[in-house]
């Protein structure tokens, strides 16, 4: 608990993350007043580190304008504020703008229309509030990949995202968490043919996971002793959607196609084609194995797994 407490954002710091949203937002609304800006990813999921970068996006409906476009006069708008480090990335796989606020210290990226991420933003948030183990779980997970350096997309290994849904799956195995998405929906949105419900009403599901009374340090050994010892690779793709494991071959994940191995299957919550393992290679996958086997055999043996866990790899 102290690790996890150490890496939570202060009070002061989520102020000056709103005070951020707000001045961009109106500076941004003063040219497109139907346009809005929304926080997503960690700072707004509750899953977010102190000082990590603040993940905005801008919806906006302007269809004569493509995403490129659109980047590039929001860094125009952007100007007439106090920024610095205005940057418009056009040629990404996800266009932004980046810049550094002086005011408050803090950098971010803004996209455009990626509202799949600001509604799976919202689902990872409810996730974390229904049990309490659930948020330091994920910040030690998240700890211990930055540490070990597992937690690189570009060099084959898994994003935060897909780390977050690895522990609420687990959690849902040990029947700690619900699954939202089997359960009556309280909440609907379509974002560009995808479908996403689910009972979002967590404030009624307090005390779900109670008859389960394993500690936080048992269920971070539970986790990695499960990507170490019990996944199956071979035939399962983890799905918090579904709340359980379901088979490669009903998904149709088991050979290469382009360049999605599926070595390690973790399905996106909503868009469910998108296997957010994809990015795992034939070399990649055997470092994350090895990290997971490292991580669980530490937390069983290790007198100082506090230390020995996070060591820089
Ligand atoms: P960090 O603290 O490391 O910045 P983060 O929660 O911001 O963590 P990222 O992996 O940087 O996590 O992702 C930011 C957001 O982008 C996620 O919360 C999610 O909404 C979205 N996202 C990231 N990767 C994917 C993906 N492969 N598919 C769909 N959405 C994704
Ligand atoms: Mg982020």
């Amino acid at each position: 608990m102290s690790i996890f407490e150490s890496l939570v954002p202060s009070d002061e710091e989520i102020s000056k993350q709103k005070q951020l949203l707000a001045t961009l937002s109106r500076l941004i609304n003063k040219e497109w007043p139907n346009s809005k800006l929304y926080l997503y990813g960690s700072c707004a999921n509750s899953f977010g580190f102190s000082n990590s970068d603040i993940d905005l996006c801008l919806s906006i409906d302007e269809k004569e304008m493509s995403k490129v476009d659109i980047i590039l006069k929001l860094a125009h708008i952007l100007h007439a504020g106090n920024l610095r480090n205005i940057q418009a990335l056009t040629r990404a796989r996800v266009p932004i703008v980046k810049l550094m606020d002086p005011n408050t210290g803090l950098s971010c990226d803004i996209c455009v229309n990626n509202l799949l991420a600001v509604v799976n933003t919202k689902l990872l948030r409810d996730y974390s509030q229904i049990d309490k183990r659930l948020r330091p779980l994920a910040f030690i997970v998240k700890h211990w990949a930055k540490s070990r350096c597992v937690n690189e997309t570009y060099q084959g290994t898994l994003s935060s995202y897909a780390y977050v849904i690895m522990c609420i799956h687990y959690l849902q195995s040990q029947r700690i968490l619900p699954c939202l998405q089997e359960m009556e929906p309280t909440y609907y949105v379509t974002v560009d043919n995808n479908i996403c419900a689910y009972f979002d009403q967590v404030d009624k599901l307090n005390g779900f996971g109670a008859q389960c009374k394993d500690t936080l340090s048992r269920l971070l050994w539970g986790f990695f002793r499960y990507w170490a010892y019990a996944h199956n690779y071979t035939k399962d793709v983890i799905s918090i959607r579904t709340g359980r494991s379901i088979s490669k071959n009903m998904k149709d994940w088991t050979r290469r196609i382009g360049n999605d191995r599926h070595l390690i299957c973790i399905e996106d919550p909503f868009e469910t084609s998108h296997d957010l393992g994809r990015v795992v290679d034939n070399r990649s996958i055997w470092a994350l194995r090895e990290e997971f086997e490292r991580a669980a055999e530490i937390l069983h043996l290790d007198p100082n797994p506090n230390i020995t866990l996070f060591e820089p790899y």
